[in-house]
């Protein structure tokens, strides 16, 4: 009997080339720890990108899922269920106001949302942010302040003005009476884990009131307690008009949702928009048990001091890190120019430590939100040995 060549070059050229991949295959994972299919054990310090918020195979998870897959999975949206209105109700009451929309992704949430304020303001323009990042659809590539992820697919939608980020200054003098809203990350994720600057969402909030714009916050990355608030614009006093969620929402399964005031949710009628997945029953029921767990759990709390430890103890291991920053647990070491973050993230992998990068040379840490001060210390004693190979 001959043997099957391994899975990851059966992957390549079946698989279309859109991901630089690494060389393993995870089979399965259990909290805060991945097993490959020949049983080495890695420490999880990426969650997917940010997705697994509770960790793998939470047993309350895996119950909810389970449970609502026995039960029901499909109707399509032309009729109610029961975990999408429980969920829309949860989220609203985290929130304090709004109605949603459910879709299955970061992207499709940011594209409701973009077609939401045009409708709600009878306006197309709208000022994003250089660097940001918020999907790969075309009008999310758009927003996406990334121009080399632009030139293959020109033309795009027009009407997006990029601003740079964190200068209040610019993003006041760009926003005018064309402008239907204001789309902005409170730390931009992809760009390499760059937090908004203190005050500058609020004046992104005074900008947008000024030219009667919409302020919609893209919480794909940074909500569902990564920063330890269950929305980042929290931990600042100021109110957007739409949020976006996605990734950690559901622990792991598909979903995507668009968050808005009562007002601006009223722009919205019967065939404006819809998904024939979006806020299906399975993650919906998902994202609840992630709701419950990160509650029972005191998780926010958790992100927090486990966010300031890990800053803290990669200050001391990483010692040629050009700086190390974040919110809570999603956090950043930004590497000098000359190590490439796609290579010490490849050396943490042989080190069983998953990581991920984040811009050009900044290597990301999102651990499941349930890490503890142990994994912290391991992840960041592991990662200094990395680096100290790697210079
Ligand atoms: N918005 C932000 C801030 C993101 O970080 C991402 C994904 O990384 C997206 C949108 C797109 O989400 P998705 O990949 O689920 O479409």
């Amino acid at each position: 009997m001959t043997t099957p060549p391994p899975l990851v070059d059966r992957a390549e050229g079946i698989l279309m080339d859109t991901y630089a991949r690494f060389p393993a295959t995870f089979v399965r994972g259990e909290g805060i720890r991945l097993f490959d299919d020949e049983g080495r054990e890695y420490l999880d310090f990426a969650a997917g990108i940010a997705v697994v918020q509770i960790g793998h195979a939470h047993p309350r998870w895996v119950e909810a899922v389970t449970d609502q897959a026995a039960r029901l999975a499909h109707v399509s949206n032309l009729f109610s269920t029961v975990p999408q209105v429980d969920l829309a109700e949860r989220l609203v009451g985290l929130l304090g106001w709004g109605r949603a929309f459910f879709a299955n992704s970061g992207a499709e949430a940011n594209e409701a949302a973009l077609k939401l304020v045009r409708k709600a303001t009878g306006r197309s323009k709208v000022v994003a942010t250089g660097g940001g990042f918020h999907g790969r659809t075309l009008a999310t590539l758009a927003a996406t302040g990334q121009p080399e992820k632009h030139a293959p697919f020109e033309p795009l939608p027009r009407e997006f003005v990029h601003v740079p980020f964190g200068d209040a200054e610019a993003l006041r003098a760009a926003v005018d009476e064309r402008t239907a809203a204001v789309l902005l990350e409170p730390v931009q994720g992809e760009a390499g884990v760059v937090p908004a600057p203190k005050g500058y969402l609020a004046a992104a909030r005074d900008a947008c009131e000024g030219a009667g714009a919409l302020l919609v916050l893209d919480e794909v990355q940074t909500g569902i307690g990564r920063c330890g608030a269950w929305f980042a614009h929290q931990l600042e006093d100021l109110e957007p008009d739409v949020v976006t969620l996605a990734k950690g929402l559901a622990g792991g399964l598909p979903i995507g949702v668009c968050l808005a005031t009562q007002e601006v949710s009223a722009a919205f009628g019967p065939g404006d928009h819809a998904s024939t997945f979006g806020g299906g029953p399975i993650p919906c029921a998902a994202a609840l048990a992630v709701l419950d767990v990160i509650e029972e759990e005191g998780l926010l709390e958790r992100a927090r001091i486990m966010g300031e430890r890990l800053v803290e103890t990669l200050r001391e291991t990483a010692a040629a890190a050009v700086d190390v920053r974040g919110r809570g647990l999603l956090v950043g070491v930004e590497l000098p120019a000359e190590i490439p973050a796609r290579q010490v993230v490849s050396a943490a992998l042989g080190r069983r430590l998953v990581l991920t990068q984040a811009g050009r040379n900044t290597v990301r840490f999102t651990p499941p939100l349930i890490a503890t001060a142990q994994d912290v210390d391991e992840a960041a004693r592991i990662f200094g040995a990395v680096l100290e190979d790697e210079t």
